[in-house]
């Protein structure tokens, strides 16, 4: 019997850990920290052994195959020495996609991803498809593989899910865009950076489709050096050579695919903002090349509900709107906040920052931000970088960001949060940190 060694009991672990259990494999889980009860239930019920906390390297050397979670990084000790026993390590999607002939639509970019994964499967989900959701959110693809039967799967994927994609092929594939994150983990070179999230297209054949955002320098540069076999989509705001999605002069969203053309008006488009036009033509283009009648697509661009903390609109107190985008962790997502923001804007910023330049979003901040509220262990930064620009307020905790907004915001304006950094140092996690901002929001409307 082949023994495959699963490292971490995530999602991702332990769904790779039941398929490679029914796949004939014998499985061995093992994870350096807590696994989460209901991982362990599922491996209990399996009969998968596992152990937490601490891993017996002895035995996993003696692996013939090694599942890594994509939370563990590349240069982690445990790693370095599988690799040097020369055992390969794949990831959770590379090692489900073995088991299936299913269409995989994928996508990735620095930001975006969530919102265009969930976005794209309402659209086929709409469509009556048999489709599963995985990657990132949702299940992971491997339980699904072991336990469900769907014809296409829409798969988020990080960059640190590629690092470890061999001879796993995308169907269709998805680069949003990519600007600068996670390089800590990238040994601080944009290259090897930019270099995982094109792994997306390995393998992928002239039968395949490649979406991308076409006026993204980055990936421009990139695709310049390489030779791509798969058939191109790009998308743009305005028409450039041989563009698939753009708005014409019209404002309509037009969609032109080898067998499809469809049009629709920007305004119908339940998602706003320019990151998400950009977001809805990626999922637009992907369904128009899966043969989806336009009525359909038109219909669930249009209908989508959107995506907790995502430009997520939470309330309205004393003629103030207030719009909780916790996941805005990086300077990118903020500055396509602001540029969705149709009234004056109160901007909280702050939290653990990942070496920001805030010189990106300056304009915006000029032309858009009537404050500025830092919310943060150590705002030095933030409050010396805005100092002149805009009035700013100092605060450590929520309950004193939400004061400091209330006192700021006019009637007619907008609160955002959108912090342009991590979470970690008030909050558990960006979700945490959204959500306490939005139960915030509801008791101060009831003051
Ligand atoms: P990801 O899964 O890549 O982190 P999300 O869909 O969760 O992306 O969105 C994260 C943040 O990025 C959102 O708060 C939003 O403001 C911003 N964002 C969403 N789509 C885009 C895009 N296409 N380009 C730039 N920023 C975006």
């Amino acid at each position: 019997m082949k023994r495959l060694v699963v490292l971490g009991a995530g999602e991702s672990g332990a769904g790779a850990a039941v398929l490679g259990k029914d796949k004939g494999w014998e499985v061995f889980v093992s994870d350096y920290g807590k696994i989460a009860p209901e991982h362990k239930q599922l491996l209990e019920a399996e009969g998968i052994e596992w152990e937490e906390g601490h891993h017996s390297i002895d035995r996993i050397l003696m692996a013939d195959e090694v599942v890594k979670s994509p939370g563990i990084p590349l240069d982690a000790p445990v790693i370095k020495q599988i690799n040097e026993k020369g055992i390969h390590v794949i990831s959770e999607i590379e090692f489900a996609s073995r088991y299936t002939d299913a269409k995989m639509v994928c996508i990735t970019g620095s930001n975006g991803k969530t919102t265009t994964t969930l976005l794209t499967y309402h659209i086929l989900k709409a469509a009556g498809l048999n489709v599963g959701l995985a990657g990132n959110v949702g299940k992971s693809l491997a339980l699904q593989v072991a336990r469900e039967n769907f014809d296409v799967y829409v798969i988020e994927l990080s960059s640190f899910q590629l690092d470890n994609m061999y001879d796993f092929r995308a169907n269709i594939a998805v680069i949003l865009n990519i600007t600068p994150d996670h390089l800590d983990r990238y040994d601080h070179k944009m290259e090897n950076y930019v270099r995982a999230k094109f792994r997306i297209l390995q393998n992928m054949t002239p039968m395949d489709a490649f979406i991308y955002w076409q006026d993204d320098p980055v990936v421009a540069a990139q695709m310049r050096q390489m030779q791509i076999e798969t058939q191109m989509y790009p998308f743009a705001e305005h028409k450039e050579e041989n563009t698939a999605a753009y708005v014409d002069a019209e404002n309509n969203l037009i969609i032109n695919t080898p067998d499809n053309h469809m049009s629709m008006p920007r305004a119908d488009l339940a998602l706003n903002g320019l990151h998400n036009l950009y977001n809805s033509m990626a999922a637009g283009i992907s369904a128009s090349l899966l043969d989806i009648r336009n009525e359909v697509i038109k219909k669930a661009l249009s209908d989508f509900q959107g995506v907790e903390h995502r430009l997520e609109p939470c309330g309205e107190v004393d003629g103030v709107k207030y719009i909780n985008d916790s996941k805005a962790t990086n300077v990118n997502s903020t500055w396509y906040a602001l540029e969705s923001m149709t009234t004056p804007t109160v901007l909280i910023l702050g939290g653990k920052d990942k070496g920001n330049d805030y010189s990106e979003i300056l304009p915006l901040v000029k032309e858009k931000v009537v404050g500025i509220v830092a919310m943060g262990k150590d705002n030095d930064k933030i409050m010396k970088f805005f100092d002149g620009v805009v009035p700013t307020v100092d605060t450590h905790s929520l309950a004193d960001a939400i004061e400091a907004c209330r006192k700021m915001a006019k009637p007619g304006q907008t609160v955002l949060l959108s912090p342009c950094c991590a979470s970690f140092d008030l909050f558990d996690n960006y979700e945490d940190r959204g959500r306490k901002f939005k139960a915030a929001v509801a008791e101060l409307s009831q003051k």
